[in-house]
């Protein structure tokens, strides 16, 4: 799957150079190419805004540099979104959706964002990564570049996935590692028992918990077996994942 991001801060996307995506680019798994806007600038002092018609605070993305930019893509099928936060916002239905897709080009804007022309002119979507703004783009395509190359084939496996948080509408279970007491505290009896039926019930059961207690609007999108909405019965009323699930 193919990035092609256009900013004007390409070196701030360093960080996604480590860890699992840097490695799928290795892997050529995933490529991003970062396009800098302000390389296509005709100004001698490589200007790319200037102030906005009508007066107001701060600075406005000149059309033509942006479109300039663009268009030194070899893009042929490719979906572009501007990230912005008058977008939609970004959700783990629409990362797995544009995770099919072959090729996304991205629009960072800067400053008090990009001349609406050219966004009427290149653009096919508005994402944003929640209602709040930021200075930039860049960190928003960060989230968009990560959350979607997950998806990519490849990229992790494929277990990792479906059990997270989101994959079927439910938050996650509680994760433990080694030691197996840590401040006094103790892994749960039942994930030393190595039997793996009554592993996956508590794992539900938990998964059911932690929806409820943190995100219970997220419940009324899922489908829950007969079994589930009895176990959210007894997490109602306080019954511990350790005996609701077994009985
Ligand atoms: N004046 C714009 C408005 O009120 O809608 C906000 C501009 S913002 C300061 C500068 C740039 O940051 C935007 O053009 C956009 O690319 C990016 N941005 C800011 N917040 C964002 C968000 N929540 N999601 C995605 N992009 C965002």
């Amino acid at each position: 799957m193919k990035f092609d991001v256009l900013t004007l801060f390409p070196e701030m996307f360093e960080p996604l150079k480590k860890s699992i995506i840097g490695k799928a680019e290795e892997k050529e798994l995933i490529q991003i190419e970062l396009i800098n806007i302000r390389d296509f600038s005709k100004n001698k002092h490589k200007k790319v805004d200037d102030t906005p018609y009508g007066g107001g605070a701060g600075m406005v993305m000149q059309p033509d540099v942006v479109y300039d930019a663009y268009k030194a893509i070899k893009a042929q099928n490719a979906k572009v979104i501007y990230l912005t936060p008058q977008g939609k916002t970004l959700n783990q239905e629409k990362v797995e959706k544009l995770s099919k897709e072959e090729h996304l080009i991205l629009l960072c804007g800067h400053y008090e964002g990009i001349d609406q022309r050219v966004i009427d002119e290149i653009v096919d979507e508005e994402i944003s990564i929640g209602d709040y703004v930021l200075t930039g783009g860049e960190i928003p395509a960060m989230v968009l570049i990560d959350s979607v190359s997950r998806y990519v084939e490849g990229v992790l496996n494929e277990e990792s996935k479906n059990e997270e948080s989101f994959s079927q509408g439910l938050l996650e279970y509680p994760q433990y590692t080694r030691p197996e007491v840590f401040n006094d505290k103790k892994v749960p009896e039942i994930l030393l028992s190595g039997h793996h039926e009554n592993i996956n019930k508590w794992r539900r059961c938990e998964a059911l918990k932690n929806t409820y207690l943190k995100r219970p609007e997220l419940l009324k999108n899922v489908e829950l077996s007969e079994q589930d909405k009895k176990i959210l019965e007894k997490i109602k009323k306080d019954v511990k994942c350790e005996e609701a699930p077994l009985t």
